[in-house]
C-alpha cells in the first residue's frame, strides 16, 4: 500500500516537472493541493522527502520564464509552495539552487500594480526568507526597497498585501546585513513614522497585524548596536512610549504592546549599577590570604549588549529542572569512595566531641530516681511545636508571673494531631480579603490582644517616644562596652522600659540574653546597633497568608514607569538617602522622605535612592570579599507616613527568576504593632513583580567574562502606622545571635533528667565566632553497664543547616527540629532514646552575621567546598567533614544525613538525595545498571514526609547526581562516608502548591511544623527498618494507639492511621486490616485463612506494576508490621523497572512476646 502511494505520488511530481500541457499541470496541481488539505503534518513531510519541493520549484521556474507567464497556474503553485515551504527548513537553500529566488523577486517587481499575484509572490518570498542566509541574499538582490514600495502609510486598500510586505520585511531583517543597510538607508526613522501613521489613524484597531509587523522590524534592527543607537536618535523611545500610553490596557492591542515593550526593554541604553563599586562595601582581610578582588571602578563603556527576548513573566511557568548534560555518568565516580581528605591522626579530635560515647554517668548514682528539677521538668512538659495552644508557651522575660494565666492552660498535644491534616489552624478566611492589610487580620482575633484592650490607647500615646528609642538601641560588642560601658547600660534600660511597658512574651526567645549574646557575636565592620524584631522577637501571626494573586500586567506597568524616567527626566528626584559608601548619616531627618539603616546583624542594605515622592531605588551588598550574589535584604525604614503606598525597587537582585514572580511577598516588622502586642513578621506588599532591568555589569568588573545583567524586584507597601519604624526582609530573619540566644533557653529548658543536651564549639570562624554543635539524646536510665551500653549504641542522625546565609527558612526548620527534640512529646522522647541527634545549626556564621546571600567571609560557597575543605578557610566546612569522618572511622555513620536549605524557585519542602540508578537512567546512560547494586532506602524517608508533613511533597524530589554538586554536602557524604540517606532539605521561599497549605506562603510555623515533622520521619523511617527493636515497635503502638481517636477527626490522608492497625493488630491478632504501602495506594487483607495466613490484594501494585494476581503472603505473627513497612530491599518502588522483585513474600517467627 505505502508502495503504491509513493510511487503514484513521485509519479505526479515527475509528470508536473516535466509536462508542458497546462491542463495536466493544473490537474496535478489540484491533486497535490487536495492531497495536502487533508490529514497531518507528516503528508507535507512525506511529500519534502520525496522532492516535493524541488518539483514545485522548477515548475515555477519554467512556467515563470515563458514569455507571457501563465497566472492560472502560478497563483496555485505559490500557495503549495508556501505550505510545503513552511515545513521544509531547507527551502530557502533549494529555491537559490533552482534561482526561484530571482524568478520569485521578478515576478514580484512585475506585478507591484497587481494586488493578487504580487501576494502570491510574498508569501512564496516569506517562506523562501525563512533562513538568515536567503533573507540576506535577497537583501542584496533589492527585496527591502521593493517592499517598501509596498509598505505605505495608512490606507484601506490592499491591507492584505500590506500586512505580507511587512512580515517579509521582518522576517528580512533578521539577517544582521539587512539590519545594517536597514540602518544605513533610514529605515528606522520611515519605520517609525510608518508605525504613528496607521497607529493614529487606524482608530478602530482593525489592522493590528500590520502594525505589529511594522514594529517587529524596529524590533530586529534594534538587536543591531547600530539599529538600537538609530532608534534612540530617531526618537524612538519617546514616539513608543507616548504612542502606546492611551491603549495599555486595550485587549486587542495586546499583541502591539507587547512587541512595543521589548523594543523599549531592548534600546533602553545599558548602565552600570548606580555604585562606587562592584565590590562589597565590606571586605574582610582573609588571613593569610592574598587580597581577593581589588575593588574596580565601574567604567562607563564595555557593558555587554543582549538582544535576548525577555519573555514577560507574567506567565505561570516556574522552572529547575536539572540539565542532563549535567548528570555524572562516571560509573567510577558515582561508585567509587575515594579516601580520607586529611591525615587519619586528625579524626581523634573529634572525640572530644562525642563525649557520649566515653561519658560515665557518675552523677546518675549520686541522685537515684526522684525529681532532679521540678523546674525544669515544668518547662520540657510544654508542647513545643507550634499549634494554636502552644503560642501560649514559655516566657523567659525576668518578669515571669505575667506569663503565668496563659501558662496555665497551656495544652499537652502531640505532634501526631498534626500530620498532614487539614487543620482548622490554616485560615483560609484571609484568602477572600486580598488588599486587606495583614495587620488588620491579626489584629482581629485575639492572638496578639493585650490582656485588657483598655490598655491600648495609652501605649498608643507612649508609642512615638518609644519607636524613637528603639530607633537608637545600641549593642555594642564586649570589647567595645569597656570603654564605653554607658552605653550597654542605655539599651538594657531601654529594652527594660519596653518591655515593662508592653511585655509581650515570645516563646524561647529572651530580649535580655539576645541583648547580652549580640555583644559577643563579631562582624567584620563590628555592628553597634542591633535590629529590633531580632532583640524582641517574633511571634507567627494566628492565620496563615495566601499567596498574593499577581495581577496582569503589573510588570509592564513597572517597565514603563522605567523608560518613564529615561523619558521625563525632570520628574526623577534620583536622590541618595542612604549609603554606606558614603560618610553617615546622609539624611537629615528633617525632610520628608524615607530614613533607611541597614548597618546590623544580617542586614545589608547597601544604597538608597529616592527616585519620586513615593519611590526608592534600592541597592544591596554582595557578599564580602566578592562581587555577587545579591539577593537576600533585610534593611530598616523609618520616617514614613500611613496609608501611601511606597515603591521599593531592589535594582540589583541577580537570579534570573523569582517566587516573586509567583504569589510570593517580602516580609515586614512593624516596631509600632510590636509594641502593641503584635511582634511579627508579616507577609506584605502588592504590585509585586521581578525581571530583568537595564542595568549591566560591565565586563572589567566581571574580570573579562561577559557582563552580568541585573533584576529588579519591586513592591509597593503600605505601612500600618505613621511616623512607625518598620524592618522589610526578603525572608522572615534568623540572625546568629538568635540562634545563640535560642541554644542557651533550649539548654535551660531541658529535663536534665531525661535529655541529654549538649553544646560544643565545632570550630571558630573565619570571623572569630564559635559555631555550635548540638548533641541532643535521651540521658541513659542510670549508669549500669546494661543502661550505659544502650545509651552508646544509639545510631546517629545528623543535622545541618544554613550554610547557604541568605535561606533564613534553614533555620526555621532547624528552629522547630531543635524545639521539637527536647520537647517532652512522646514521639521526641522515642526519638532521643533510640538515637543521638549530632547537629550543626549554622553551618556559615559569618555570612549570617554580615548579610551575605551565599558565601563565607573568604567569598566562597561553602557548599561547593565538602570535597576538599581548607581548616583554615572552611572551618566549618572541614569540621562537620570531619565529625562524620570520625563517626565513619568509627563504624557510626549516621542512618541519615540531612542539609537544611531554602529553594527560591520551587514551591514545598522537598528532599534531593543521591541514586547512581536514578541518574544512569535519567542520563539513559548505556552502561548495565543491572550489575550495580543499589538499596532503595534513600526513598524512603521522603515517601514517608510526603505522608506525614503538610508542606513537604515527593513530586519535587530529585535523587540526581549532578557534576556541579559534586562537591556538596550531600554527594560528598553519600560519596565518602557511604551514607545512602544523604540528603538536602529544600524549603520554599514562598509555599506550597499542594497539600493542605496550598495557596499559602509559608509562616515561621509552617517551617517549623516541618523540622519536627522530619523528626517524626526519622521515627518512622526506623519503625520500618529491618533492625527496628521489639522494644521500640511496642512502645510505638501503644502510643500511636494513643492518638487514634484524635486523628480520626483530623486525618486527611490515612496513613498513620492504618500504621495504627498495624500495629494494634500486632498486638492483638484481631481485627480488620488495612495497610498502606508507601509506595502504592493500599494494600488490603480480603481474607484472614487461619491466624497466621492471610490473602492479600494489591491494588495498587495493580495498576503500577501490572501485578493482577492475589498473593498468598505468610507470616507468623509478628512480623506483618515489618512485611508492610519495612523497606523491601530490591523492591522497585518507583523507579521505571516493571518486574516486581519478591513474588512470594514469607516472614519469621519473631512474635513469641505477644500472645
Ligand atoms: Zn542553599
Amino acid at each position: 500500500m505505502a508502495e503504491q502511494e509513493a510511487s503514484g505520488l513521485q509519479v505526479l511530481l515527475h509528470t508536473l516537472q516535466s509536462s508542458s500541457d497546462k491542463k495536466s499541470i493544473l490537474t496535478i496541481l489540484k491533486v497535490l493541493g487536495d492531497l495536502l488539505s487533508v490529514g497531518t503534518d507528516r503528508r507535507i513531510h512525506y511529500m519534502i522527502s520525496k522532492g516535493g519541493s524541488e518539483a514545485l520549484l522548477q515548475t515555477l521556474v519554467d512556467t515563470a520564464r515563458t514569455a507571457s507567464p501563465d497566472y492560472d497556474i502560478l497563483l496555485p503553485l505559490f500557495r503549495l509552495l508556501a505550505k510545503v515551504g513552511l515545513r521544509d527548513k531547507k527551502i530557502g537553500r533549494k529555491a537559490l539552487e533552482l534561482e526561484a529566488l530571482d524568478v520569485t523577486l521578478i515576478l514580484a517587481r512585475k506585478n507591484l500594480s497587481h494586488g493578487q499575484n504580487l501576494l502570491h509572490c510574498l508569501w512564496a518570498l516569506r517562506v523562501f526568507a525563512s533562513s538568515v542566509s536567503m533573507g540576506a541574499m535577497l537583501g542584496i538582490n533589492g527585496a527591502m526597497e521593493l517592499l517598501f514600495k509596498v509598505i505605505t502609510p495608512y490606507t484601506q486598500k490592499r491591507t492584505q498585501t500590506i500586512r505580507a510586505a511587512t512580515e517579509v520585511l521582518a522576517v528580512l531583517l533578521k539577517s544582521k546585513s539587512n539590519g545594517r543597510r536597514a540602518v544605513n538607508r533610514g529605515y528606522v526613522t520611515s519605520l517609525l513614522w510608518l508605525h504613528q501613521d496607521w497607529h493614529s489613524r487606524d482608530t478602530a484597531n482593525t489592522y493590528v497585524q500590520i502594525r505589529r509587523g511594522l514594529l517587529l522590524c524596529l524590533k530586529h534592527i534594534s538587536a543591531l548596536r547600530s539599529g538600537r543607537e538609530a532608534f534612540l536618535a530617531a526618537q524612538g523611545m519617546e514616539i513608543l512610549f507616548s504612542t502606546t500610553q492611551n491603549c495599555l490596557d486595550d485587549k486587542s492591542m495586546e499583541p502591539v504592546i507587547s512587541v512595543v515593550l521589548q523594543i523599549l526593554r531592548q534600546c533602553y541604553p545599558k548602565s552600570p549599577l548606580p555604585l562606587v563599586t562592584a565590590s562589597s562595601a565590606y571586605a574582610f582581610p582573609v588571613p593569610g590570604h592574598i587580597a581577593t578582588e581589588p575593588p574596580c571602578d565601574l567604567p562607563e563603556e564595555d557593558l555587554e549588549d543582549d538582544g535576548d527576548d525577555e519573555v514577560d513573566k507574567d506567565s505561570d511557568t516556574e522552572d529547575g529542572k536539572v540539565e542532563d548534560d549535567d548528570l555524572e555518568t562516571d560509573v567510577n565516580k558515582l561508585t567509587s569512595k575515594p579516601g580520607l581528605d586529611r591525615p587519619e591522626e586528625e579524626l581523634m579530635q573529634y572525640e572530644a566531641m562525642c563525649l557520649e560515647l566515653s561519658y560515665s554517668f557518675e552523677e546518675l548514682e549520686s541522685k537515684p530516681g526522684g525529681d532532679l528539677n521540678s523546674e525544669k521538668t515544668q518547662y520540657a512538659n510544654h508542647h513545643h511545636i507550634l499549634t494554636a495552644a502552644s503560642s501560649k508557651q514559655h516566657c523567659y522575660n525576668k518578669d515571669q508571673s505575667s506569663c503565668g494565666q496563659e501558662r496555665e492552660d497551656s495544652v499537652r498535644s502531640s505532634l501526631l494531631c498534626m500530620v498532614k491534616t487539614q487543620r482548622s489552624t490554616v485560615h483560609l478566611g484571609s484568602k477572600r480579603k486580598p488588599g486587606v492589610n495583614p495587620y488588620q487580620n491579626v489584629q482581629s482575633n485575639s492572638l496578639g490582644r493585650d490582656s485588657s484592650g483598655s490598655e491600648i490607647p495609652d501605649i498608643q500615646a507612649s508609642l512615638k517616644a518609644d519607636a524613637w528609642d528603639i530607633d537608637a538601641i545600641f549593642c555594642p560588642r564586649m570589647s567595645a562596652s569597656f570603654s564605653n560601658s554607658t552605653r550597654t547600660g542605655e539599651a538594657v534600660e531601654v529594652i527594660d522600659k519596653l518591655l515593662q511597658t508592653h511585655l509581650k512574651c515570645v516563646p524561647f526567645h529572651d530580649p535580655y540574653l539576645y541583648m547580652a549574646k549580640a555583644r559577643r557575636t563579631s562582624s567584620v565592620v563590628d555592628f553597634k546597633m542591633v535590629a529590633f524584631p531580632d532583640v524582641w522577637g517574633h511571634c507567627p501571626p494566628s492565620t496563615t497568608q495566601p499567596m498574593l494573586e499577581r495581577k496582569c500586567g503589573v510588570q509592564r506597568i513597572r517597565i514603563f514607569e522605567d523608560i518613564r524616567r529615561l523619558i521625563q527626566p525632570s520628574d526623577v528626584i534620583n536622590k541618595v538617602v542612604f549609603s554606606l559608601d558614603e560618610p553617615w548619616p546622609l539624611q537629615d531627618n528633617a525632610s520628608n522622605c524615607l530614613q533607611f539603616f541597614s548597618k546590623f546583624e544580617s542586614g545589608n542594605l547597601r544604597k538608597a535612592i529616592q527616585v519620586r515622592e513615593f519611590e526608592y531605588d534600592l541597592l544591596v551588598n554582595v557578599d564580602v570579599n566578592s562581587t555577587q550574589h545579591q539577593q537576600w535584604f533585610y534593611f530598616k525604614v523609618s520616617g514614613m507616613q500611613a496609608a501611601v503606598p511606597y515603591h521599593f525597587n531592589i535594582i540589583n537582585c541577580e537570579k534570573p527568576n523569582s517566587q516573586f514572580n509567583y504569589g510570593m511577598q517580602p516580609t515586614l516588622y512593624s516596631v509600632k504593632e510590636a509594641l502593641l502586642g503584635r511582634p511579627t513578621w508579616i507577609r506584605t506588599g502588592y504590585e509585586i513583580c521581578y525581571y530583568k532591568n537595564h542595568y549591566r555589569q560591565s565586563t572589567t568588573a566581571a574580570g573579562g567574562a561577559s557582563g552580568k545583567c541585573y533584576y529588579t524586584l519591586t513592591f509597593a507597601v503600605t505601612f500600618p502606622h505613621n511616623e512607625d519604624v518598620c524592618y522589610l526582609a526578603y525572608h522572615y530573619p534568623y540572625t546568629y545571635t538568635a540562634l545563640m540566644t535560642h541554644l542557651d533557653i533550649l539548654e535551660k529548658s531541658v529535663n536534665l533528667k531525661e535529655v541529654y543536651f549538649r553544646q560544643d564549639v565545632l570550630c571558630q570562624t573565619l570571623g572569630g565566632n564559635p559555631c555550635p554543635l548540638v548533641t541532643i539524646t535521651a540521658m541513659p536510665e542510670s549508669n549500669s553497664d546494661e543502661h550505659l551500653e544502650q545509651f552508646r549504641h544509639r545510631p546517629y542522625q545528623v543535622i545541618t543547616a544554613r550554610v547557604h546565609p541568605g535561606e533564613s527558612n534553614a533555620s526555621w526548620v532547624m528552629k522547630g527540629t531543635l524545639e521539637f527534640l527536647v520537647s517532652s512529646d512522646p514521639v521526641a522522647r522515642l526519638l532521643r532514646e533510640n538515637f543521638i541527634f549530632k547537629i550543626i545549626p549554622m553551618l556559615n556564621p559569618d555570612g549570617v552575621i554580615n548579610g551575605n546571600h551565599r558565601c563565607s567571609l573568604s567569598g566562597e560557597d561553602l557548599n561547593r567546598q565538602w570535597l576538599s575543605p581548607s581548616a583554615h578557610l572552611q572551618p566549618t566546612i572541614y569540621h562537620a567533614k570531619g565529625l562524620l569522618y570520625h563517626l565513619s572511622s568509627i563504624g557510626r555513620s549516621p542512618v541519615v544525613f540531612c542539609d537544611f536549605h531554602g529553594h527560591s524557585q520551587k514551591k514545598n519542602v522537598f528532599l534531593y538525595g543521591c541514586s547512581i540508578k536514578e541518574t544512569l537512567w535519567q542520563a539513559a546512560c548505556t552502561v548495565g545498571t543491572s550489575t550495580i547494586l543499589e538499596d532503595v532506602n534513600y526513598r524512603t524517608l521522603p515517601k514517608i514526609l510526603d505522608k506525614l508533613a503538610p508542606a513537604f511533597t515527593m513530586s519535587s524530589c530529585s535523587f540526581l547526581v549532578e557534576k556541579s554538586r559534586a562537591s556538596t554536602a550531600r554527594v560528598v557524604v553519600w560519596r565518602e562516608m557511604g551514607v545512602s540517606r544523604s540528603y538536602t532539605m529544600e524549603s520554599s521561599y514562598c509555599g506550597c502548591n499542594q497539600g493542605p497549605y496550598q495557596g499559602l506562603q509559608f509562616g515561621t510555623r509552617e517551617l517549623e511544623e516541618m523540622g519536627a515533622m522530619f523528626c517524626l520521619g526519622l521515627l518512622i523511617l526506623e519503625l520500618k527498618s529491618a533492625s527496628c527493636s521489639h522494644q521500640l515497635l511496642a512502645r510505638a503502638a501503644t502510643l500511636l494507639s494513643a492518638e487514634e481517636e484524635a486523628l480520626d477527626q483530623h486525618l486527611q490522608r490515612k496513613y498513620i492511621k492504618r500504621v495504627i492497625k498495624v500495629l494494634k493488630m500486632r498486638t492483638s491478632w484481631k481485627g480488620t486490616l488495612f495497610f498502606s504501602c508507601p509506595w502504592t495506594s493500599e494494600i488490603q487483607v480480603l481474607q484472614a485463612l487461619n491466624s497466621e495466613t492471610y490473602t492479600l490484594s494489591l491494588p495498587g501494585l495493580s495498576s503500577l506494576w501490572s501485578w493482577t494476581e492475589n498473593y498468598t503472603i505468610s507470616f507468623f505473627s509478628s512480623q506483618a508490621f515489618g512485611l508492610f513497612l519495612s523497606p523491601v530491599t530490591g523492591f522497585p518502588g518507583s523507579l521505571p523497572c516493571r518486574q516486581p522483585v519478591m513474588r512470594h513474600l514469607s516472614l519469621q517467627n519473631h512474635g513469641s512476646q505477644f500472645p
